[in-house]
């Protein structure tokens, strides 16, 4: 069972993709993948819906769009520079705890819908990382009790403009936030099918080339240890996400940087866990 949300932008619907492949709808048991679904044990509730044969569910096409797996977020967390091959390219040191920034909830995106680069920008870059939802609220949480926290994953682009990141005074986020720089999907994984996110491949591609092969098990801080550290700073609720950071190979890190332009096409994924992809259109 994978989770999708189907339809139009703004109007997508809770389905489930089956082991089958078959794509059922979910809607007419489940209001959407929000905080209150997974607050109330929606995952559990979706899983003995799924069991029982997803009693008054209609297929609906592979054809369909969907959006993001999830509803939007209150909040994205992502960590900076989380793999030393990035950090080295990144330049400005590398960090001996998590790096924290947040990219507006409202840069939420589906997995295939087109990418606008801001008007004037010059220096758009992708970064592909493993995103985790969280399950349940995260206050103060060990290590040790970290994981079973975690919801599911997806795979994530934190779309960067690195003038607004990098060339302007204070924080990232400037370069993080604009309208659909933060696609996620095409679904999200259950943890429980995820035995160690540790082990998983990801990788970019723009127009076909391979830009970013990465393995998830050379984080410097691995998801259990940054989720544990972010609930000591804020609390994470249920559906929040956060983004784990990025391998080497972004844009901004070659010696004669290759930024997104209009009409590139970016594909971006994570093993087990599925593929997306995203032309880049002028904003
Ligand atoms: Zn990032």
């Amino acid at each position: 069972m994978k989770l999708i949300r189907h339809g139009e932008i703004g109007r997508e619907e809770p389905a489930v993709i089956l082991a089958n492949g078959k794509r059922v709808d979910a809607s007419g048991e489940f209001a959407d993948y929000d905080e209150g679904f997974f607050a109330a044990g929606g995952m559990e509730a979706l899983s003995q819906w799924v069991e029982d044969g997803c009693l008054g569910g209609r297929e609906i096409s592979p054809l369909v769009r969907i959006g993001a797996p999830i509803d939007r977020p209150s909040k994205i967390v992502c960590v900076g520079k989380n793999y030393l091959d990035h950090a080295k390219e990144f330049g400005e040191g590398i960090p001996t705890e998590p790096v924290l920034f947040m990219k507006a909830s409202s840069c939420w995106s589906g997995p295939f819908d087109e990418v606008m680069r801001p008007p004037g920008a010059e220096k758009m870059d992708y970064e592909v990382e493993l995103a985790v939802v969280i399950g349940q609220t995260m206050r103060h949480v060990s290590e040790d009790d970290a994981m079973s926290y975690v919801a599911g994953y997806s795979v994530f682009c934190d779309y960067s403009e690195r003038a607004y990141q990098k060339e302007m005074e204070g924080q990232w986020m400037k370069g993080k936030s604009y309208d659909r720089f933060g696609p996620m999907g095409p679904w999200m994984v259950p943890a429980s099918q995820v035995p160690d996110p540790q082990a998983l491949r990801l990788w970019t591609k723009v127009n076909g080339e391979l830009r970013q092969n990465g393995y998830t098990g050379d984080m410097m801080f691995p998801v259990k240890m940054v989720l544990s550290y972010i609930s000591r700073f804020m609390t994470l609720l249920p559906g929040d996400i956060v983004a784990t950071g990025t391998p080497s190979g972004v844009a901004m890190g070659m010696n004669s940087p290759k930024y997104l332009q209009p009409g590139d096409y970016v594909e971006l994924g994570i093993e087990g866990l599925g593929e997306m992809g995203q032309r880049i259109v002028a904003g």
